[in-house]
């Protein structure tokens, strides 16, 4: 058991599971958004335990993952493609392939000077903001797509 996660669960009155545990571990050290999909076959798909889990009890820890905010859902249109990641509780942006639905994280936000001026010309208080990128990444225009 990772100590670091027992607290986070208590702080966020999440009852510690080890498949909660191991989900929440799997999706710390991804470095990119993830479907749900995927942390299934990482984690649980060729799992020996007696009491299997699929793909629903996935779906169903991220969405309480996601209701306490230590997971971000990132939905582009598709339901089914939608991808999880650790709130690092960080200002971030994506790029996303329309052909597989692969994220990628942009370093750094393009938009910081962008709000102040915004700002100082609307006197809008700006809070927040969001932007995603969308393109046909290198191994998808390598496939001809
Ligand atoms: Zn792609
Ligand atoms: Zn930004």
């Amino acid at each position: 058991m990772n100590q670091n996660i027992v607290e986070l669960f208590k702080a966020n009155q999440i009852k510690n599971t080890t498949q909660r545990h191991r989900v929440i571990e799997y999706l710390i050290k991804c470095k990119e958004p993830v479907t749900a999909e995927s942390i299934y076959i990482a984690l649980f798909e060729d799992d020996a335990y007696e009491d299997k889990v699929n793909l629903s009890t996935v779906y169903r820890i991220l969405d309480l993952f996601v209701k306490q905010s230590i997971v971000l859902r990132n939905s582009f249109g598709n339901e089914h493609k939608s991808t999880y990641e650790f709130n690092r509780r960080e200002h971030k942006h994506h790029l996303i392939c329309v052909k597989c639905n692969k994220v990628t994280s942009i370093k750094g936000c393009p938009l910081k000077a962008y709000e102040q001026d915004l700002g100082n010309q609307t006197h809008f208080k700006i809070l927040e903001h969001r932007l995603e990128i969308f393109g046909v990444c290198p191994s998808c225009q390598e496939r001809g797509n």
